[in-house]
């Protein structure tokens, strides 16, 4: 028979994310959320226990748990707070495609100087004309050379105005459809990076949603995620 049971290293990751939750989330979650509060020394926390980047190997400077262990985790947080819960955990979406298309170099260089932080990533794919068709995307990435400037608006970016790290999608031409879509990993402190305005929501308050203008963002290919086109499979 499989046995189903957690090890006790999985319990103890157990215990102490439920502990977080108890802790550090439960007794400020109605008022982050009224509020649409950041809830930065709970990051700072988290990150500082390890309970932020669970899902991305030592190596990159992450917990290196295993699926089942993320989601252990992933599930305790939540029980208390998914608004900041979703803020601590956003690396799981937004750095995923980076961990697939990214060279051992680009993983050591972006996510591992990401993983010092608890400000996370961001994944910039939405925009105001594409939504659930991101295919039809209108930020583009001119090409200059073997550089890329970008111009564009991405549209409802999780943790957008405090990411320390974008995992952004624009395309090369926009006539060649889902296959000129590249994949750029892009530092915050990249120039020309604007944030226009954070979305007042009705609800998920402490969760930052923001819309991003990208006004002639110079990268070069070391910030290409994979090969020009292959965006939006690793979107
Ligand atoms: C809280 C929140 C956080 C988000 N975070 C991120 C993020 O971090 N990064 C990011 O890139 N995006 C993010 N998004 C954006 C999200 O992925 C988009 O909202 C989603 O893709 C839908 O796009 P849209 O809102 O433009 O809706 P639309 O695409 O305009 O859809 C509106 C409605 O029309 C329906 N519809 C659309 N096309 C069709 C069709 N062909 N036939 C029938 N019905 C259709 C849809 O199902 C939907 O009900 C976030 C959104 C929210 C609400």
């Amino acid at each position: 028979m499989i046995d189903f049971s957690l090890s006790e290293e999985q319990k103890r990751i157990l215990m102490m994310a439920r502990d977080f939750a108890t802790n550090e989330i439960k007794p400020v979650t109605i008022e982050f959320d009224k509020e649409g509060t950041y809830p930065e020394e709970i990051l700072k926390k988290a990150h500082k226990l390890g309970l932020m980047y669970t899902n991305i190997p030592k190596e990159y400077g992450g917990s290196g748990f295993s699926y089942l262990e993320h989601y252990i985790v992933t599930e305790a947080l939540n029980y208390e707070g998914p608004s900041i819960a979703q803020m601590i955990g956003i690396s799981h979406l937004s750095m995923a495609p980076i961990q697939i298309g990214g060279t051992e170099e680009q993983k050591k260089k972006f996510i591992g100087t990401m993983t010092k932080s608890y400000r996370s990533g961001c994944f910039c794919l939405t925009e105001p004309e594409a939504g659930s068709d991101a295919a039809v995307m209108q930020t583009v990435a001119e090409k200059k050379g073997n550089d890329y400037v970008i111009n564009g608006t991405k549209r409802f970016i999780t943790n957008g105005k405090y990411a320390d790290l974008l995992c952004l999608f624009a395309t090369i031409d926009r006539t060649l459809g889902t296959k000129g879509i590249c994949c750029f990993a892009v530092p915050r402190s990249t120039p020309g990076i604007e944030v226009v305005k954070v979305e007042d929501k009705m609800g998920h308050r402490a969760l930052n949603v923001a819309e991003l203008k990208f006004n002639d963002v110079e990268l070069s290919e070391e910030n290409l995620i994979g090969q020009e086109g292959q965006g939006f499979k690793l979107a």
